[in-house]
């Protein structure tokens, strides 16, 4: 997750690259023609560099008529090849990238089904998303420029070399003599100037920040007179940008400078020794001009390989990234028993819970025994261990010490599916998919549901009242995320759909919080009638829903700390009873 520096070659990075290979594996020949189009491409541009002498010498200088004729034929058909290899090679590149970017995603989109809960609370969701929409790219750019570079700029530079030596090996050795020296000058020149840049850019982010601040903090900045300090300051800023955009002028102008008498000196010195009496004879103006530009040809492709290892190391970083996710063990699902139909009877039994990275447990020993189809209620202050609690029931998490017993037995045992199928689930804060009110009523398992049984549920569920005012009925659509109902509706369709499901467990955290009083009434109704025969497990923040339970546990700090009927709880006078007193004097009141 974090981009580390690798090495290019060790023995981690060879076992990314070669995984990373692996996902070429199937489009290999699309890949192979891709490279051999690459090596056209460069190869294509030596050959025409190599034509440049007869061009010069035996075209112009001496008419030659068997040229005349056929160099314009040549011109066209080296391009004409090039273009082909050009458009070869980009096409199957892309080809086999995009492939690897669609497996990637699919790979990584998998695990994120089969990740256990934990991991979605372990880095922010954002990040969990561009993983899919950026980093696989990256992974595929980031490694076909990289194999784009190394064939197409190798077969370039090899080429030129080869019209050079074959030209003149004289000319050609001496500028190999001199290019270390022009690129250590370009090298200095432009690593200074990117340096400064850098600079330039972080001073730019402070000129940002202080208008930025002065600007959404006018108000603070008037009432207590900070205009002085806030000019002062962004003058500071301002003038410090301004004097380094300055340097950066200096250097670019100064590096060009630079760059182009170190040339001309190095042109002057191969200009001098081409004209050495023994040697003058020996070259001809195409050979002088050939040798220049297939060196001023090959030394952009020197620089990309040069660099391609930052290509190389951004896709390997990237990939690793991707491969930590996909390797991450899935939910833990050892059970072999499958459960029909539980009878409901829950048991805790010293159960503790620590969530990941987290230095306190949440909860401290919890012993409850929920008889089948009775209700328990669940209560205490925000952040005592309620939804925790439940959240063990479908093993979202895994309590660190204790366990819990289903209908006599650990609920581990049995399969994960089996286990969820007894379950219906109504949160808190409730997430809908994009689509119909139908669809996300009879969502997963329960897809294949008929019209009356979903409208019987949202019935049941109070929802038809709002329902049938829209548009298209059960069939609207809702939005992404169900952005187009309020949170009662949404609400509302949550428990339309735990009554469609119709499990033997059901689980209500605050399933009602976000509705008035007025449609909480009318739901609870509802509810009322869900529970009956299934064993329930209820947290409410209004205790007036939840007086007619077999059972009410309050919680704090993890554990429970006082269990009863209501009426045993008010009769005891502890915590319970001084919440309801609380609660009922805020009802008279308002
Ligand atoms: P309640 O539902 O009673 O309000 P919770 O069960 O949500 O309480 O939280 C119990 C404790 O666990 C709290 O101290 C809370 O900070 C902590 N907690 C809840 N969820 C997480 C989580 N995903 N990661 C770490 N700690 C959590
Ligand atoms: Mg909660």
């Amino acid at each position: 997750m974090t981009a580390r520096k690798v090495a290019l070659w060790d023995a981690d990075t060879l076992r990314v690259y070669k995984r990373l290979l692996g996902y070429t594996r199937r489009w290999w020949p699309i890949a192979l023609v891709a490279i051999l189009g690459m090596a056209v491409d460069g190869g294509a541009l030596a050959a025409f560099t190599q034509k440049l002498r007869p061009m010069i010498d035996d075209l112009f200088a001496r008419k030659d008529p068997y040229l005349i004729f056929w160099m314009p034929i040549w011109i066209v058909a080296i391009f004409l090849i090039r273009g082909i290899g050009t458009f070869v090679s980009n096409y199957g590149i892309s080809y086999v990238g995009r492939n690897v970017v669609q497996a990637m995603q699919a790979d990584v989109f998998a695990a994120y089904l089969r990740l256990p809960a934990a991991f979605f609370g372990s880095e922010p969701s954002g990040q969990q998303i561009s993983r899919i929409t950026y980093t696989s790219e990256q992974v595929a750019s980031a490694s076909t420029d990289a194999l784009k570079i190394m064939v197409t700029e190798g077969v370039t530079v090899i080429g030129m070399l080869y019209v050079m030596l074959s030209n003149s090996a004289y000319l050609s050795l001496t500028l190999l003599m001199m290019a270390p020296g022009i690129a250590l000058v370009a090298t200095v020149v432009s690593k200074r100037y990117r340096q400064i840049s850098r600079r330039i850019q972080g001073s730019m982010g402070s000129v940002t920040d202080a208008v930025g601040e002065s600007v959404s903090a006018h108000r603070e900045v008037r009432v207590y007179g900070g205009q002085q300090h806030e000019a002062t300051r962004f003058a500071a800023v301002s003038h410090r940008a301004r004097r380094l955009n300055m340097k950066i002028a200096t250097t670019a102008a100064s590096s060009s400078t630079a760059i182009q008498t170190v040339a001309a000196l190095a042109l002057a010195l191969l200009v001098y020794l081409a004209t050495r009496p023994n040697i003058i004879g020996a070259i001809s103006p195409g050979v002088f001009i050939v040798v220049l530009t297939a060196m001023g040809a090959m030394m952009p492709s020197l620089k990309r390989l040069a660099n391609v290892q930052a290509n190389i190391q951004r896709g390997i970083s990237a990939a690793e990234d991707l491969f930590e996710v996909i390797d991450t063990p899935a939910e833990e699902d050892h059970g072999r028993m499958v459960l029909e139909r539980t009878r409901g009877d829950i048991r805790f039994e010293g159960v503790r819970l620590r969530y990941p990275r987290s230095e306190i447990d949440a909860l401290r020993g919890v012993d409850l025994h929920c008889a089948p189809g009775s209700v328990t209620a669940l209560v205490g202050r925000s952040g005592s261990g309620k939804s925790s609690l439940v959240s063990l029931l479908p093993r979202f998490l895994e309590p660190a010490a204790g366990r819990i017993v289903l209908d006599g037995v650990d609920y581990r045992e049995y399969t994960l599916a089996s286990l969820r199928k007894q379950i219906g689930w109504v949160g808190q804060s409730v997430v809908l998919f994009d689509g119909s009110i139908a669809e996300n009523i009879a969502y997963g398992e329960l897809a294949g549901a008929s019209e009356d049984s979903i409208i019987e549920a949202a019935e049941a569920a109070n929802a038809m009242e709002f329902i049938r005012r829209m548009p298209q009925g059960i069939h609207s659509p809702i939005g992404q995320g169900g952005n187009m109902l309020s949170g009662g509706q949404r609400q509302r369709l949550a428990i339309a759909r735990a009554i469609l499901k119709n499990a033997p467990i059901l689980v209500l955290d605050e399933a009602t919080s976000a509705l008035d009083t007025e449609s909480e009434r009318l739901i609870q109704q509802a509810l009322q009638r869900l529970m009956r025969d299934r064993t329930t497990l209820v947290i409410a923040h209004r205790l007036s829903t939840i007086e007619h339970a077999d059972q009410i546990a309050v919680m704090d700090q993890g554990r429970i700390v006082e269990r009863g009927t209501h009426a045993e709880l008010i009769a005891q006078g502890g915590q319970y009873a001084a919440l309801h007193r609380m609660q009922f004097h805020e009802q008279e009141e308002g």
